[in-house]
């Protein structure tokens, strides 16, 4: 049976796993969040209290199990889905998610729940590294500004307070450290297609997302990554 893979990557707070959400469940595909991966990985480092920067420290990972069951992530069978957005760990995972060994083997985790599986995948290196094949690849931005607001927001929502400005320096260093990394770092697959989200509203981006897959291609406000 003939599979649809749709890989969504971005920077922090572009809007992505919201969107990929929303994306899956409109045409009733499984949503696969990485980041979530990465997180959940930084997270049971820091419990386990090993060297962060000591790549040979994440041996662990072999043993360590992932499911998601309605998009949410399942760490060794607990529901992880609130720690990993943490302060701390969102200020060492870009860190953790630098190690070669540490990309290999979740890469590998990611291409195996995706195989066989009609998919909305996001993260920072699905489309050219992860998902390749991918039937559609979108790549969504959103200036600083915009995306450190959103944050903010979210993190409301969820009980977390940090200022405005802190936000939006820990968000322009962990895009750095993504973009910077030698091994697949944060950037568009050049057969993207990359949207601006920044004067967007969310319900405009899963619609603009909706009409390419459904191949009905009278849509503003995408460019292609090879231009
Ligand atoms: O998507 P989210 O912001 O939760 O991702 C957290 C971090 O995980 C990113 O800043 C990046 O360091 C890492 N990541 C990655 N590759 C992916 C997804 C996330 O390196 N495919």
């Amino acid at each position: 049976m003939a599979t649809t893979q749709i890989a969504i990557d971005g920077p922090a707070g572009a809007g992505k796993s919201t969107i990929a959400k929303l994306v899956a469940e409109l045409f009733k595909y499984t949503y696969i969040d990485t980041g979530a991966m990465y997180r959940a990985i930084t997270l049971k480092a820091m419990r386990l209290n090993v060297e962060l920067n000591d790549e040979d420290a994440f041996d662990f990972l072999n043993q360590t199990s992932f499911d998601y069951e309605n998009g949410v992530l399942f760490m060794d069978s607990v529901d992880v889905s609130r720690l990993i957005r943490s302060r701390e760990v969102s200020n060492n995972v870009s860190l953790v998610s630098s190690h070669q060994r540490v990309r290999e083997i979740l890469v590998e985790r990611q291409r195996a729940i995706a195989h066989h599986k009609n998919v909305v995948m996001d993260g920072r290196d699905i489309g050219y590294n992860v998902l390749p094949n991918a039937d559609f690849k979108f790549f969504l931005t959103a200036n600083v500004a915009t995306r450190a607001k959103r944050r903010f927001l979210e993190n409301a929502q969820n009980g977390i307070h940090i200022p405005l400005e802190d936000l939006k320096n820990e968000i322009i260093a962990r895009d750095d450290f993504d973009s910077n990394r030698t091994i697949t770092p944060l950037k568009p697959a050049e057969d993207a297609i990359v949207i601006d989200t920044s004067d967007m509203k969310i319900e405009d981006v899963v619609k603009t997302i909706e009409s390419i897959v459904r191949g009905e291609n009278n849509h503003e406000n995408e460019s292609s990554a090879r231009r």
